[in-house]
């Protein structure tokens, strides 16, 4: 465990530009011109799988999860969210909140998968700002609703 943690890329650097964060995790825009909006919540630190997790956490990391989601729909239009945690090259707990459109590059595969189109028209991208206070006023209305 010792040397998966010096060697692990998530424990090392952020894994992205920041959009928010907290002592449990942060959120990090991935930089892909296919995906704008596309986020990983990162835990800050080196877990290896959810049942790892004691359950307030795991709960805490899945309303951070939702409030992205939550924000990404509202930001970005898309016509289906994809969320994934994989793992198996950094098993670093995170989550991929992704959005997706029924004319992105890879629908109806994951991002992943192979490629099913030439896309010609980017989309707009999202400004790491206006994502953040998107985050913030989710995570707010989840609280408020007591959730
Ligand atoms: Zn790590």
């Amino acid at each position: 465990m010792q040397h998966e943690v010096e060697t692990c890329e998530l424990c090392n650097c952020p894994g992205g530009e920041v959009v928010w964060e907290s002592a449990l995790c942060r959120v990090v825009m991935v930089e892909d011109a296919d995906y704008p909006g596309f986020c990983r919540v990162v835990l800050q630190r080196h877990v290896r799988e959810m049942s790892d997790l004691p359950p307030a956490e795991r709960n805490q990391l899945m309303n951070v999860v939702f409030a992205v989601e939550t924000a990404v729909r509202q930001l970005c239009q898309p016509d289906k969210v994809n969320l994934a945690s994989l793992g198996n090259l950094t098993p670093h707990l995170h989550w991929h909140v992704i959005p997706r459109w029924r004319d992105d590059k890879h629908f109806p595969n994951p991002i992943w998968g192979s490629v099913q189109r030439v896309v010609a028209q980017r989309r707009k991208p999202i400004g790491v700002r206006e994502l953040g206070e998107q985050i913030i006023n989710a995570l707010r209305q989840a609280q408020r609703s007591g959730t």
